[in-house]
């Protein structure tokens, strides 16, 4: 297995992060694989699968050119600040340079202890795993920023969380694993020479048209925030839930990462909140523009030092103008509008505020309106609240003259047939803990083409059945 490694960010030396080996995972197995992950860091499937490539990426040995490094990176976890986390079980196993030139993270999640473990196992479970290798490759196809996923290492090591599991590894790609709170560390520790240090890196290896800017710092930071408020705008449009929207979970890339108790929306609920362990629902659904915000505001704190006093401000107005330009565009886009009018956003609101009311699956109602100028099945007996609104679609539709066809190709588009309910996730991870790693593969081809009918497939743009819909997902990984 050759990989071109050029490992950048352990060059910054060992206040930026640890340098360290894994520890192995016992009796690994290479359980599932993502071959347009492998493309990505130019790996074929033989090599992948090799027992070489095994080996290191299940922290057996360490390939010529890799130098495993744990980050270094605190963060506001839940609204209070922890001035010290790091990678506690995870490892940046290095970074590859494709032949395009493109520098990717190699991070094996689940890697062992670490300086930063603060007493836990350094482990991942298989189930966790699994869930973060499914989100991510869906959410790539639905066209949201995200980190990658290469493949899941399965082992028979044993981990206690509620009760008994299994260990395994997740190999996460992403252009960058430095996170808000990489930021935050350096000025909440009084060093800002290396918070100016980890700016310089970022701007030159992620930013480098900022190079030459008079003011690179308070640049760089606009564009984190109108790159994560996009984001945000498509996770609302989307019906994603992160559920830890915590500044260590925030890429500085504007991209979805580290994916835990996520969860996509299903009977549509505002306030929905994914994570069972968020008693207060700081990250229910309608919450994240608003705490997105909030974790920009954090970063420009953290960079401080570096930018002037007006630029927070003005990264709210920016935040706030990139949020509502994205969401609204994606929105009339999901109700086959095409040029954006005022009015429309009243239109959308009040369709979501029947869908709320009439508790109605969100991705089903889209898909089906994108099928048929007509309201969709799905509303069964609750047709007669929505039929003044369909009329006043109808009469917004027409102005766009439109064939019905087109209608349809355009908004086929942009809603989803198939999204990755939580139930649908279960199942696979319970045939996974079994041994039986098909369903996830199934899962993964299904989510390649969330807009393509994939009439064999049928079942799984079902609503959820009732036993799926109060899966608990807790923040224990
Ligand atoms: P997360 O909730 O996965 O974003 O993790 C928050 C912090 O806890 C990070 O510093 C992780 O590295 C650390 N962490 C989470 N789970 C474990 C674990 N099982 N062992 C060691 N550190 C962990
Ligand atoms: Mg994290």
């Amino acid at each position: 297995m050759k990989l071109n490694f050029d490992n950048q960010f352990a060059a910054l030396g060992d206040k930026f992060s640890v340098s360290m080996k894994a520890r192995p995972l016992p009796n690994a197995h290479m359980a599932c694989i993502n071959p347009l992950a492998a493309e990505l860091i130019d790996l074929n499937l033989d090599d992948l699968k090799s027992d070489k490539a095994l080996k290191f990426l299940s922290g057996h040995e360490i390939i010529a050119g890799a130098e495993p490094v744990a980050m270094v990176y605190s963060g506001h976890q839940f609204g209070g600040y922890s001035p010290r986390l790091g990678d506690g079980r995870g490892l940046l196993l290095g970074q590859v340079r494709n032949k395009h030139g493109k520098l990717w993270d190699i991070h094996l999640k689940g890697a062992g202890q670490t300086p930063f473990s603060r007493g836990a196992d350094g482990r991942a479970v298989l189930r966790s795993t699994i869930r973060e290798y499914l989100a991510s490759e869906a959410l790539h196809h639905l066209g949201i920023p995200t980190s990658r996923a290469l493949c899941v290492i399965s082992s028979d090591e044993p981990v206690m969380r509620e009760s008994l599991e299994r260990a395994a590894g997740l190999i996460r790609l992403s252009e960058s694993h430095i996170r808000f709170g990489s930021f935050e560390y350096f000025y909440y520790t009084n060093q800002h020479d290396d918070l100016k240090k980890l700016a310089d890196y970022v701007i030159d290896i992620h930013f480098p048209s900022l190079r030459g800017d008079p003011e690179p710092y308070d640049m760089m930071l606009l564009e984190i925030a109108g790159r994560t408020a996009q984001m945000i705008a498509q996770w609302q449009a989307y019906g994603f839930a992160h559920g830890v929207m915590n500044t260590d979970n925030m890429s500085i890339l504007g991209q979805t990462f580290d994916y835990g108790p996520y969860g996509f929306m299903e009977n549509f609920d505002p306030t929905y909140i994914c994570n069972h362990s968020d008693d207060m629902g700081r990250y229910a659904f309608n919450k994240q523009p608003n705490i997105g915000l909030w974790n920009c505001l954090a970063l420009a704190h953290a960079l401080s030092p570096l930018i002037s006093p007006a630029t927070s401000e003005l990264m709210r107005g920016h935040y706030q103008a990139k949020y509502f330009e994205r969401y609204n565009k994606l929105m009339t886009q999901k109700l086959g509008l095409l040029k954006s009018r005022k009015k429309d956003a009243a239109l959308v609101n009040e369709l979501l505020s029947l869908l709320a009311n009439h508790k109605i699956d969100y991705t089903i109602f889209f898909r089906e309106f994108s099928d048929h100028l007509a309201l969709p099945l799905i509303l069964k007996e609750a047709t007669s609240a929505f039929e003044q609104w369909f009329c006043n679609y109808k009469a917004r539709w027409e102005k766009e003259k439109l064939s019905l066809k087109q209608r349809r190709k355009n908004m086929q588009a942009i809603n989803p047939k198939y999204i990755l309910r939580n139930y649908l996730a279960q199942n696979a991870i319970e045939q996974a803990e079994n041994g039986d790693f098909s369903e996830v593969d199934k899962l993964l081809r299904l989510f390649k083409k969330p807009f393509d009918d994939q009439p064999e497939m049928d079942n799984y743009a079902h609503e959820t059945p009732d036993w799926g819909r109060h899966l608990e997902i807790s923040c224990s990984s």
